[in-house]
């Protein structure tokens, strides 16, 4: 390379020019200090050495300490800790080595810092912030951050993640709409997905079909969604049947018959009975007595009804129903429509129905109601053999640790387990991770609509993404994972 190719290829003359320039318009007195302190400035700057060691923080506890070398100087970091370390957080890599420091060096991580880090941050510009935490996140995925469904795993010795069979709601009524179904919702589940990405697809591509099929029968009006996402028609009943339940089903059979999936996707029901019963008193969904009262127990097993027409005014009192006429009605429907899980089929103190209904092995029996998700209830459910499946409201438990301890008890019985969000939701989508870690096999949360419904599903789609070829979908074994 000649001289002149050499000065254009670094472009010196213009650099050296510039430098010039700069000490004349500052009219320095030592010009020769100010341009070589220019010239050092338009040098970029570029990471030479990483060099990490172990240090103590104020408690005389291990830390890792940094020392980073550019070419335009060396800079110094360490890093704090605290004695809560949440789950969201990014873990802490101690040695947990009882004979140093009580488990608490660093050591392992100090390596990391010096071998893998400083190989991946070597030769980068240290003011391109962003580029660098990416390189260390690239590394973190497999050294240092846990992700939630597997931190959730880890506590409860789990070892299988599975992503879980979807219950999306899809016609909402009861307490969750203002529309006359008696029953809270219908649910979908597409068992004969292989993948959550594909159950999700069904399920979306099911809601929307029934929402054409809704608009062509109840018009725009009906197309109104209930507090979770279902839609919620005003149904009206048909002649070859007296159940606004029957026609909500209908509606969704006809949907899942055009999406042309059929028997891979089942349906479900929470049928929420406590909020059309009617106990002796006439008390609607009497939830003003306790377990206890002798008084309301004889009522819930001799005295109940259940009131299918509860949001009519002008009631003829023809779908007034005791417990053997809705174990009839269950026995009828699950014969009719591919009715794999019933939620909540009696009150919450109908124990007697409730046992009944699940002796007779139709479908899953889903306690929500009836259980609370409270451990009491549940031993007792165990013991009398009530029901088949529990749906888990970890915001009824209180804390994760009980969440576990019920799901324990639930799994040792052979029951199912539904991990659930609530009717009034947020963007939290903690359940998504907790039914991924428990491999719980089944989630319910809501329709596929709604933002705060959709921060779950959206999540298993990232859980299932980030876990690539070792996601396992529940599919066919939604109930024995
Ligand atoms: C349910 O009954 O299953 C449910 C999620 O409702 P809520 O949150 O209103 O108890
Ligand atoms: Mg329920």
């Amino acid at each position: 390379m000649s001289v002149q190719e050499y000065l254009d290829k670094h472009m010196l003359s213009r650099k050296i020019e510039d430098a010039v320039n700069a000490a004349v318009r500052a009219k320095t007195p030592d010009p020769v200090l100010f341009i070589s302190n220019h010239m050092r400035k338009v040098v970029p700057s570029v990471i030479t050495k990483i060099k990490g060691r172990q240090i103590l923080d104020s408690r005389g506890i291990p830390t890792v300490e940094v020392d980073l070398f550019t070419n335009k100087g060396s800079f110094r970091a360490s890093v704090p800790s605290g004695h809560v370390t949440g789950m969201y957080e990014a873990v802490e890599l101690r040695d947990g080595d009882k004979g140093m420091y009580l488990g608490n060096s660093v050591t392992r991580a100090v390596k990391n810092i010096n071998e893998k880090i400083s190989e991946a941050l070597i030769g980068m510009d240290p003011t391109l912030q962003s580029q660098i935490d990416q390189a260390m996140i690239d590394l973190d995925k497999t050294e240092k951050k846990i992700p939630l469904y597997k931190h959730i795993s880890d506590l409860s010795g789990k070892t299988n993640l599975t992503l879980p069979v979807p219950a999306f709601t899809v016609i909402s009524g009861g307490k969750h709409a203002g529309n006359n179904l008696a029953i809270q919702e219908i649910m979908i589940l597409p068992i004969g997905a292989s993948r959550f990405e594909e159950a999700l697809q069904m399920g979306s591509e099911t809601y929307h079909h029934l929402k054409a099929v809704i608009k062509e029968k109840y018009g725009e009006q009906g197309c109104n969604v209930g507090e979770d996402g279902g839609f919620s028609p005003n149904l009206s009943r048909q002649d070859s049947y007296n159940l606004l339940v029957q026609e909500g089903l209908n509606l969704v059979k006809e949907a899942i018959s055009r999406t042309g999936y059929g028997e891979k996707i089942k349906m479900a029901i929470d049928v929420a009975a406590t909020t059309f019963c009617i106990g002796f008193g006439f008390v609607y969904g009497d939830c003003l007595l306790s377990t206890t009262d002798p008084v309301f127990l004889l009522r819930a097993n001799v005295g109940t009804k259940y009131d299918l027409d509860y949001r009519f005014e002008n009631k003829s009192g023809q779908n007034f129903k005791s417990g053997d006429d809705m174990i009839k009605m269950y026995e009828e429907l699950c014969a009719a429509y591919p009715i794999v899980s019933i939620e909540d089929p009696f009150d919450k103190e109908d124990w007697e129905h409730v046992k009944r209904l699940s002796d007779l092995g139709l479908c899953q029996v889903v306690g929500d109601d009836l259980l609370m998700s409270n451990h009491k209830r549940i031993e007792r459910a165990i013991h009398e053999s009530s029901c088949t499946a529990l749906l888990l409201k970890v915001n009824q438990i209180g804390t994760v640790t009980e969440a576990l301890e019920v799901v324990k008890l639930a799994k040792d019985a052979h029951w199912g387990v539904v991990v659930s969000h609530r009717s009034g939701e947020t963007e939290d989508s903690f359940i998504a991770d907790l039914s991924v870690g428990l491999a719980m096999g089944q989630i319910k949360t809501g329709a596929p609509c709604r933002g705060e419904r959709l921060a779950k599903y959206n999540q298993l789609l990232r859980i299932e993404e980030e876990l690539g070829d070792q996601a396992v979908y529940a599919g066919e074994d939604w109930r024995a994972t």
